[in-house]
């Protein structure tokens, strides 16, 4: 009996797996289903100062506008250990940066397409006017939880989204069609600053991460207290998910292995550190991470506010 060779989707998918990527699923490219949501939440002004989501609104709201001639898209996750321990610094922070990691990535997998297809390729990762939370839930890879996160009911949430777009014209999956949040509201419940305006709305102006990370001026003085520990970023609703509490995995990935002061889980000797810190020595402790978001006299302003809720004011 000969063997019949698998679908070129699957072996598309095992390219994926095979440059160390943890899912993957395929999309049409076409009209996106949360644009209009994501009109709605940004005229009411809960993205803040960041600018950078308002531009290219055009071109978010279909996925074939960014690149032309582009027809589907492979969606991929690659996993950031959530199970280290919590600390000051968000877990997706404390290694290497994840951008030139995944672009690499999907190069090599878009690299192998092309010779098989003819067919270009882009890949993107946070780096054009794509939804690809959006693409990834139609690549069946996951659900909306009630905290905006992408949930894998077999990896929960703590990884990274990257999209390969190509010209060629693959058998999309299946969209991911459950809720499987259900009755539950442990992250809305949990948030320090009550960032969530309801399920699946988020005003980001509250929220730790956009304020620690995003937010150029003071952080104002009512939210200074609920910001706690947190000098870069915040996992609280995603720690307490059920789904990561159960699936969350150990880190894998050797790039993403925590270094430096990102390192520490002492919060206060951290700040102290930060604010002795030179503009050499954060080239030096935070160069090649996705800290360097947030220039040094963002992360002094942030320490200094640490210290104050820990007792150890400057
Ligand atoms: S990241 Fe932190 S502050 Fe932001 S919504 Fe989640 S729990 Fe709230
Ligand atoms: S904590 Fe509960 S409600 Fe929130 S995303 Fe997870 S399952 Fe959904």
């Amino acid at each position: 009996m000969t063997e019949r060779a698998a679908p070129f989707e699957e072996r598309l998918k095992a390219q994926a797996y095979g440059v160390g990527f943890d899912l993957a699923g395929i999309a049409a490219l076409g009209p996106m289903p949360t644009a209009p949501h994501y009109d709605e939440w940004l005229a009411a002004g809960y993205a803040g100062e960041m600018a950078f989501l308002t531009k290219r609104q055009r071109l978010r709201a279909d996925s074939t506008r960014p690149v032309r001639g582009m027809r589907s898209a492979l969606v991929v996750a690659l996993d950031y250990g959530g199970r280290q321990p919590a600390g000051p610094f968000a877990r997706y922070a404390r290694g290497g940066d994840y951008h030139r990691l995944m672009w690499d990535r999907l190069d090599e997998v878009g690299t192998w397409l092309t010779a098989e297809t003819g067919a270009k390729t882009r890949s993107f990762v946070d780096s054009g006017p794509v939804l690809e939370r959006d693409l990834a839930r139609q690549a069946g890879l996951g659900w909306f939880g009630k905290n905006t996160m992408l949930i894998n009911p077999r990896l929960g949430s703590f990884f990274f989204l990257g999209a390969l777009f190509t010209e060629a014209e693959l058998a999309p999956d299946a969209p991911f069609a459950d809720d499987r949040c259900g009755s539950c509201t442990r992250c809305l419940d949990a948030c320090p600053t009550q960032a969530f305006v309801e399920p699946r709305v988020l005003d980001a102006t509250r929220c730790i991460s956009y304020l620690t990370i995003e937010r150029r001026s003071d952080i104002p003085d009512r939210l200074q207290a609920s910001i706690g520990e947190h000098l870069y970023g915040c996992d609280e609703c995603q720690d307490v998910c059920p789904w990561n509490v159960r699936f969350a995995t150990a880190l894998k990935e050797p790039t993403f292995t925590a270094s430096g002061l990102r390192a520490h889980a002492d919060a206060g000797g951290v700040a102290r550190a930060l604010l002795a810190m030179s503009a050499e020595e954060y080239e030096l402790e935070f160069g090649t991470s996705a800290v360097t978001r947030a220039p040094l006299e963002r992360l002094q302003r942030n320490a200094a506010v640490v210290l104050r809720n820990t007792g150890g004011a400057p």
